[in-house]
């Protein structure tokens, strides 16, 4: 495109709030067919809430929310900030006196640290599992509240699960009206998740996304990106977090969400300053108009 088209259509971007860094970026989105979305913070608010609590054979409320509080106050995830404002909410001071030392976070999987000298984790069942944390008789309702896209999160003490909470986190209102916009476009949507395929799956049909893959660790984002490329599709991977940024940099055109991570925005070719995942279609369709203007 000519230097003209470009800061023309950049202009137009700005003005609706999007961000385009660079002109190869608005001449890249022409010839982009396939989409990645990130899940938390992208096609949901990322701003999750507790909603539903279970509770292990034996384990009061209170015990259930004092482990939890100790090993996610030193968490930055969204789902601690959600277990934090539940027990602030439910059972304030509930973790007031509560030992916790040697916290870790474990990627795709949770956080772990010494909670009262016992080894304590909070996470998904993966990470119970390699913990070797029986969760046997709580998977059945995990599976209930995962059904109704709700994620679940396990805590356990001493190799023992105490319960688990249930996470709730809304789809964006346009998620499903953006999807549907790119589906037209004959862009093709696939979503991206570390949270579970049962979850991912229950948000994906209220989205409508054509794919979902589950369960993938932060470096897998990437690899998914560049594996598409390795098939010759054009590639936008659009996302929040620290851990969608390596994917952010891989695809041919990484989309920030606004109100995301600093090192997504700096990862990013575009950024979405409403976090409106229509504009990703909204985006696309200025470069047609850019590229259109002197082909
Ligand atoms: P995403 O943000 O895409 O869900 P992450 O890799 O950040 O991907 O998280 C993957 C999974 O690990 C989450 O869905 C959750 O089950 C678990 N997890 C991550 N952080 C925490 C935490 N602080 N507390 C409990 N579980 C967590
Ligand atoms: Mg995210």
């Amino acid at each position: 495109a000519t230097p003209t088209a470009i800061m023309v259509g950049t202009e137009r971007g700005a003005k609706v709030g999007i961000l385009i860094k660079s002109a190869e970026a608005l001449e890249g989105a022409c010839d982009l067919d396939t989409v990645v979305l990130d899940k938390t913070g992208t096609i949901t608010e990322g701003k999750p809430r507790v909603t539903d609590v279970r509770l292990a054979a034996g384990v009061d409320e209170v015990e259930l929310a004092r482990v939890a509080a100790a090993l996610e106050r030193k968490s930055e995830h969204p789902l601690a900030q959600a277990v934090c404002d539940y027990v602030d909410e439910t059972h304030a001071g509930a973790d007031k006196d509560v030992d916790s030392a040697g916290f870790e976070q474990v990627a795709g999987g949770g956080v772990r640290a010494q909670v009262d000298g016992a080894p304590a984790i909070a996470g998904n069942a993966r990470l119970m599992a390699s913990a070797g944390v029986d969760v046997s008789a709580l998977a059945p309702q995990a599976d209930e509240l995962a059904a109704q896209a709700k994620t679940p999160l396990y805590f356990a003490l001493g190799g023992r699960a105490l319960g688990l909470l249930g996470v709730a986190d809304v789809v964006k209102e346009t998620s499903a009206s953006a999807v549907a916009r790119l589906r037209r476009m004959g862009v093709r949507t696939i979503m991206l998740t570390g949270d579970q395929a049962k979850t991912a799956k229950a948000v994906a049909r209220q989205v409508g996304v054509d794919e979902v893959v589950a369960g993938v660790l932060p470096s897998q984002k990437e690899q998914k990106v560049r594996e598409l490329q390795g098939q010759g599709h054009k590639v936008a991977m659009v996302g929040d977090g620290i851990n969608d940024a390596p994917a952010l940099a891989r695809a041919d055109v990484g989309i920030a969400i606004g109100a995301g991570t600093d090192v997504a925005i700096s990862s990013a070719d575009v950024v979405l300053m409403h976090s409106d995942p229509a504009d990703v279609a909204t985006a696309i369709e200025l470069s047609h108009a850019t590229m259109r203007d002197i082909r």
